[in-house]
């Protein structure tokens, strides 16, 4: 088993493009050159843009019950597939091998969910206050989607948008990111195989700025759909005004975790240390700012510092480890930056703090106490393997702190209390809450946020409904 060739999908075929353009993939575990990822020039990017308009027309006019039988098919290459394209999922991004097939394992429930939801597409009938007249409001695929994500989870934030398009009768070129190709390529690759019709997936890379300028700037895609950061969502957002292009936005979070006197304090410290290490921490909905009530707060953080300690870190292809390297190494310098700005507000650092140093670009697990909330890690989003924890007293007090950014990605609290529960469900501005767990998503349900954390929705029939525009028409019937 070996890292890929790297090819993009243009129009059906597989390609180096034309543009003589590539970049090296870098191995986060030890900084190794593993692939030669090829550029698309402005002629590849033009070819896949009528390629998508032909497949799209193609494509929306199938049964969904015939698109459901393709993408199925898909999913079971991708089963057939399962250990390669984890292992070099890991290969390119660093997370941990269990994580990775975990994550995997998401993709193929997505693709599935989706497709099978693409059956459930209904309209209405609208009572008509004219004699022998009928109202209709009918969903039909928006169009061709262009969609740019991050690399944080190489397989589900490209299936989040392909499986959605697909599903809907959409046609979708999709950058993913430079960083994490392969991954993106083999769910290509098993929609190929699985028969899908030239141009109606399209996989692209190229300068990332380039690329949404020239795919943007084209009249054929009619939905956009990012996942990445809050400048990059903004900018992209602009680009799409100019030719009226529908967005949706899955950008950044500053999750608050709210731990209430009355939890189960075990629990509580168990479950925060695994979300929290998590991918490294890279992950969007990460745990990221701990309020912990004061009269519990020494013997939680002594809890949390145990679990801290216990995380190995090490290359993600070696099964016992349970946390890999940051994705690339200018990562490391902003670790850096947010421990070493917390220290000189006042914080206390417990565990950790530095980078760890061997190849590759690894973070040591790192617990901050007594962060104040002026301090650079508790306003802006670390995306690292860094916990900053802080001391509250009131329910009134923790909901103003916890609402204070301008994210509202996802939240989390652990409470015994019914009361202060249904409090946080009505008052905490974020797209997604968790009481006395850290599950903020299934295939099923709506994952998307508030605020600058962006809009539109992924998962959930909310996921489906992102890629479809209502039609309305009258007929008079006699
Ligand atoms: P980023 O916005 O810099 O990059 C994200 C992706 O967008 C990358 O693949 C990059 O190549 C691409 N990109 C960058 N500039 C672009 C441009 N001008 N045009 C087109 N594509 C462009 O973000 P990052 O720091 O690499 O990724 C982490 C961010 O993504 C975090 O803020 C994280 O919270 C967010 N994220 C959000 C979700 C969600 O669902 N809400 C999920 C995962 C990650």
């Amino acid at each position: 088993m070996s890292y890929p060739e790297l090819k993009m999908l243009i129009a059906g075929e597989w390609t180096d493009g034309s543009s003589g353009k590539n970049e090296p993939v870098i191995c986060p575990a030890d900084g190794s050159t593993i692939g030669t990822l090829p550029h698309a020039s402005p002629t590849d990017l033009d070819t896949a843009l009528q390629s998508n308009l032909d497949g799209y027309n193609l494509w929306r006019k199938l049964t969904p019950h015939d698109r459901q039988a393709v993408l199925e098919r898909a999913a079971q290459i991708l089963e057939e597939r399962f250990e390669e394209i984890s292992a070099n999922l890991t290969r390119e991004m660093g997370k941990p091998v269990g994580e990775a097939r975990v994550e995997m394992r998401v993709a193929i429930d997505l693709l599935r969910w989706y497709a099978e939801e693409g059956k459930r597409v209904y309209g209405r009938i609208i009572p008509s206050r004219f004699p022998n007249m009928q109202h209709e409001a009918r969903k039909q695929p928006v169009g061709p989607v262009v969609a740019f994500v991050a690399w944080n989870f190489p397989a589900t934030n490209v299936m989040r948008k392909v499986a959605g398009a697909l599903a809907a009768g959409c046609s979708i070129t999709i950058k993913p990111s430079e960083e994490t190709p392969a991954t993106a390529i083999a769910i290509g690759e098993a929609l190929t195989d699985a028969g899908l019709p030239a141009g109606v997936l399209n996989i692209v890379f190229g300068v990332p700025s380039e690329v949404s300028e020239h795919l943007l700037g084209s009249p054929i895609p009619r939905k956009l759909s990012f996942t990445g950061s809050v400048p990059v969502g903004i900018h992209l957002q602009k680009l799409a005004a100019q030719n009226m292009i529908r967005c949706t936005m899955e950008l950044g979070g500053h999750s608050p975790v709210m731990v209430f006197e009355d939890c189960n304090i075990e629990a509580a410290a168990k479950l925060c240390a695994a979300g929290k290490f998590r991918n490294a921490g890279q992950v969007c909905i990460s745990p990221t700012r701990f309020f912990v009530q004061d009269s519990i707060h020494d013997r939680f953080l002594a809890l949390f510092k145990e679990q801290v300690e216990a995380v190995k870190v090490g290359n993600g292809l070696d099964e016992q480890v349970s946390m890999g390297p940051l994705v690339a190494e200018r990562r490391i310098s902003i670790m850096d930056g947010f421990v070493t700005d917390a220290v000189a507000k006042g914080a206390e650092l417990v565990v950790g703090g530095t980078s760890i140093h061997r190849a590759g670009n690894y973070f040591a697990p790192t617990l901050l106490q007594e962060v104040p909330d002026t301090a650079q890690i508790m306003n802006e989003e670390p995306f690292g393997p860094i916990a900053p924890t802080a001391r509250f007293s009131s329910l009134d007090e923790v909901i103003e702190r916890a609402n204070s950014l301008p994210f509202g990605l996802a939240a989390y609290a652990f409470t015994g209390s019914a009361k202060t529960a249904g409090v946080l469900k009505q008052e905490i501005e974020t797209g997604m809450l968790a009481v006395n767990s850290l599950h903020v998503h299934s295939v099923e349900t709506p994952f998307g946020g508030l605020k600058f954390s962006g809009y539109g929705y992924e998962g959930g029939i909310e996921g489906l409904e992102v890629f479809l525009a209502t039609r309305y028409s009258s007929e008079i019937y006699n």
